[in-house]
Formats: C-alpha cells, structure tokens, sequence
C-alpha cells in the first residue's frame, strides 16, 4: 500500500484516475517492474505501468516505435567527469549519440529500449546518478545554482545543503505519490540562479540579525509553475537557517502531499492551492507542522541573470576562472561530452556544471590556461562567445521525442537564432524560449521573447505555426509575457521577430531593456 494522504484518504470517491492508479501501486515499485520488462520485451508492459515509468525517470518517447526518453538527475548541475563520461557513454550505446541539457540542470537521453534500463540504471549508479524521480509525481531533479562553491555573488556554497535535501526527500516513499510534481529550487547566489519564481518551493538567500549576530540563511517562496496557467510563487514570512532547510522543506512538501489536489490532474499543482490559500494560511499550515519559524530578515536578491554564465569570468578562487560555454538549444553529442570531460581533467579539476539556460560551465580552470583551453578545437562549436541570438535560445524537446508536441522546436529555433544573428544587429541579448505545445517545459513565459507551438490551416493542409509573446522576466520585476495577436507560420517567425526586434533597437529609449519595452 501506498503511503497516502489524510486528507484524501478518508475520501477516494474524488480522486482521478491516475491518483487509484498510484494507491493501487506506488510509483517507486515500478522501478523493480523495469528490471522485469527488460526480460519479458516491451510488449509486455502493462498501460499502467508504463504511466508509471515516469518514476523511474523514462517516458515512451514519439514517434512510438518501442523507444524511451530518459531523464537524469544532477543536482545543482554539478557533475564529476566520470559521471559525464558514464552519460557520455550511454548516450553513445544506447541513445544514438544525442544529449539535451534540460531547463532543470538534468540531462535527456533518447532512443533506449527496454533491454537496455538494467545496463543503463547500473552504469548511472556506479557513478552516484539516478534517473528515478527524474519524472512523475514526486520531488524532481533539485535546481541550484551552477557556481556553488566557486562563485563570487553567492551567500554560501549551497552544494551541501542541496545533498541533504535529496537524501531527504528522494525516493522517500512519504513523499512519492504527491498530487503531481514536486519542483524545488536552492540558491544563494545573489541574481537568482535557479529561477526561484516558477518552483513549487524555492529557497533564496537572505540574512537576518539574530541575538546580535548577522545570520546568512535563505527565504523561501512556494507555489510558483507555469505550464498553461502559470503562478509566479508567493514568499511566506519566515527566515530559514542552513541547519533548518531540511526541516522546512519537509513541512512544505507534507503540506503538498497532505492537501494538494487530487481530482483533476489539471488543477493539482502545488501553485492552486498556495493560490487559494494565500501567504498567511500556508504559514499558519507551515507553522503546525513544523513550529514557530524566525519571520522575514533581509532579502539579498539583486537581480536576475536568466542563468547565462557565457564567457570567461573568475571564480571566487584567486588564480582561477571558469568558461562558461554555450550549448545552442542544449543538444549536444556524445563525443562532444566525451571531448569536454577530458578538457575537465586536462585543464580544471574534473568538473562540469550544468545550467537551466541549457549550457555548461567547465570550471576551476588556472588563469594562465585559459588562452589554450579558448584555443581548444571544441570551444569553436560549443563557443563561450556566442553571437548574441544564438547564444540567448532555450528550446523544449518538441515534436521530434515528445508526445504532447504540436511542433518541431530545437532545429527550428537554431535556424530563427541564426537568421537572427545574420540581419539583426543588437548591443543587448534578447532570450527567445520556445515551446512544441502548452506544457512550458522550455519555459516561453519568462522569455523576452516566447514561443509557443501551434497548428494553422492551410487551403494545402496543416502547417506548424507559433503564438508569440513578449515581455516576461524574473526577478524584482517578475512578470510573465503577454500573447500578442495572431499566429505566425513556422518559416515565417524569423522575418517577423527581425521586425519586432528591430521596431524595439529603434524605439527604446536609453537603456531599456525588452521586457521593459
Ligand atoms: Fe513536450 Fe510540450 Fe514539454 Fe515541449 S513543452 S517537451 S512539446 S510537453
């Protein structure tokens, strides 16, 4: 039996069909069930448990020849070389060569078959990676900022704290049938790293004067998400210390468990119930379920940087920097992570950093190196100067994997990026976030520009078009961009951004930015 919920667990008259699915059969115990299939073949699986698969971080992938997309967690985006070599290798094995780095720091495989999971589930665990509870209703791949431990804007180094949060909350079977899922973020850098807006409970650096001591710890603000009806999370007045992070993050999360919604899988993310609850009644909730909390001390936010570290820049480290490297659209191929690992060991210390803006940082690296680390032939193709439209694309997987997909997405927005680049020119990026349907997991709500996947009817049949939005940030000034009117024609979407692009380079006034525009 599952572990459930008291509230809805004296009620199941309501409950949806998946939620009788996950009492019926927790999601963790598909995990063992793989291992089964994997000798029994792919016709044996059962419909149910190949929704449950979710759990163990693989989806069926389109088009539906018998194929898996599987998702790994990294946490923080901090990965050792020989983890990136184990990626590397399954990618080469079993995934037809093809990497995505994800909007959440993880990284996608595509093309596995059944036969493969047990090989794959045991080289990920050799090097200390799992993909279960990369997916499905549980807490997923936990979002930190890239640069712990080596950044100059941030508080503290936060790589400890997001390890104890995943030893508290991952496959833990309290919390693996939540309403839906479970999206947590931790930074302490000070322009907002981990898009702290847009997760279901996320901690951002703060201080506060306690007993005469200045305290550097964390606030926290819960319930935000996007997808079709997107919620900027809302900040709940306590102040976090370092030692109590854990202790908060369980209180947050039974709340989610115990009274998030379970009837219509469309209303069931966390940001409905903060929505409906407010600020106040969380806390009261929070505060019988954890105990009193210090309120509020002083946010240390200055900003947002949209996650993009492109470029050379030191570290906190005198002596050392790190090069940001851009990975257009966040595709990238076995070879090249092999190539990137062995630049790691060469010239850094055996480390990778991956980011939500799709990218990757090769960190720790002397500053007397980086000239023949920049003369490397695999900093010509994975570049860390961009040029400026190619360098500021995010793309969700789209239509090529996905299921949900209305359109094709990463091939299309490398050409609108390079069209771009060749007729714009621009003295400020301008981020363009495409998604293959409405689910947002390319994020187009944050985006100076966004688009979304669409189908228009030609007198010729059906064409694969775009809805554009424009304006949204985060940050202090977070807001999610608005539709402007019509739709545009897939091949048609570059001309028109130049337009608008152009209309926004001859109209602003000094030093305004697009979203401001
Ligand atoms: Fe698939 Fe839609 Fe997510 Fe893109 S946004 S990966 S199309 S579900």
């Amino acid at each position: 039996m599952a572990t459930y919920t008291k509230v809805w667990a004296e009620d199941t008259s309501k409950l949806n069909k998946l939620e009788l699915a996950k009492l019926e059969k927790d999601g963790l115990d598909v995990i063992a069930d793989v291992y089964r299939y994997a000798n029994l073949g792919f016709d044996a699986i059962t419909p149910d448990d190949m929704d449950r698969f979710k759990w163990a971080g693989i989806y069926q992938q389109k088009p539906k020849t018998g194929h898996f997309m599987m998702r790994v967690r990294i946490h923080s985006g901090v990965l050792s070389t020989k983890q990136a070599r184990a990626i590397a290798g399954i990618s080469r094995d079993y995934g037809r060569n093809l990497i995505d780095v994800t909007t959440r720091q993880a990284v996608q495989f595509h093309w596995l078959q059944i036969q493969d999971m047990p090989d794959i589930f045991g080289r990920l665990a050799a090097v200390g990676l799992s993909s279960f509870e990369a997916c499905g209703d549980c807490p997923r791949t936990f979002i930190g900022n890239p640069l712990a431990g080596i950044d100059p804007d941030e508080l503290m180094d936060t790589r400890p704290l997001i390890e104890e949060l995943s030893k508290a909350l991952h496959l833990n079977r309290e919390f693996s049938n939540l309403p839906r899922k479970y999206k947590v973020s931790l930074s302490a850098n000070v322009y907002n790293t981990s898009h702290a807006e847009i997760n279901d409970l996320a901690f951002v650096p703060a201080t506060k004067e306690i007993d005469g001591e200045e305290v550097v710890g964390f606030h926290i603000l819960v319930g935000g998400g996007l997808s079709t009806k997107p919620h900027l999370a809302l900040p709940i007045d306590i102040f976090v210390r370092p030692e109590d992070v854990v202790k908060v993050a369980l209180g947050v999360t039974t709340i989610f468990r115990d009274y998030g919604y379970r009837e219509k899988r469309t209303h069931a993310r966390f940001k409905f119930l903060v929505a409906d609850w407010g600020a106040d009644t969380f806390l009261e909730k929070l505060t019988e379920i954890i105990g009193p909390m210090p309120s509020r001390g002083v946010d240390q936010g200055k900003g947002w940087n949209a996650g993009y570290f492109t470029g050379v820049h030191p570290q906190k480290q005198e002596g050392l920097s790190y090069i940001g490297l851009s990975i257009q659209v966040g595709r990238l191929s076995a070879e090249e992570l092999f190539e990137l690992a062995d630049l790691a060991d060469r010239y850094g210390n055996g480390e990778l950093r991956t980011c939500n803006s799709q990218n990757i940082i090769l960190p720790n690296i002397p500053n007397e190196k980086i000239d023949e680390v920049l003369a490397e032939p695999l900093l010509k193709r994975l570049t860390p100067f961009p040029k400026l439209f190619a360098g500021h694309v995010i793309s969700c997987t789209g239509n090529e994997f996905c299921n949900l997909a209305v359109t094709e997405t990463k091939e299309r927005m490398k050409a609108i990026s390079n069209y771009l680049d060749e007729h714009v020119e621009l003295d400020t990026p301008v981020r363009i976030h495409v998604n293959g349907c409405p689910n947002s997991c390319g994020q187009q709500q944050i985006a100076d520009i966004g688009l979304q996947g669409a189908l228009v009817k030609k007198p010729d049949g059906v064409r694969d078009a775009f809805d554009i939005f424009v304006g949204g940030t985060l940050g202090p000034d977070a807001r999610f961009n608005t539709k402007l009117k019509g739709r545009v024609e897939g091949d048609l979407v570059g001309p028109v951004l130049e337009r608008l692009i152009l209309f926004y380079k001859t109209e602003r006034t000094p030093n305004e930015l697009f979203y401001q525009f």
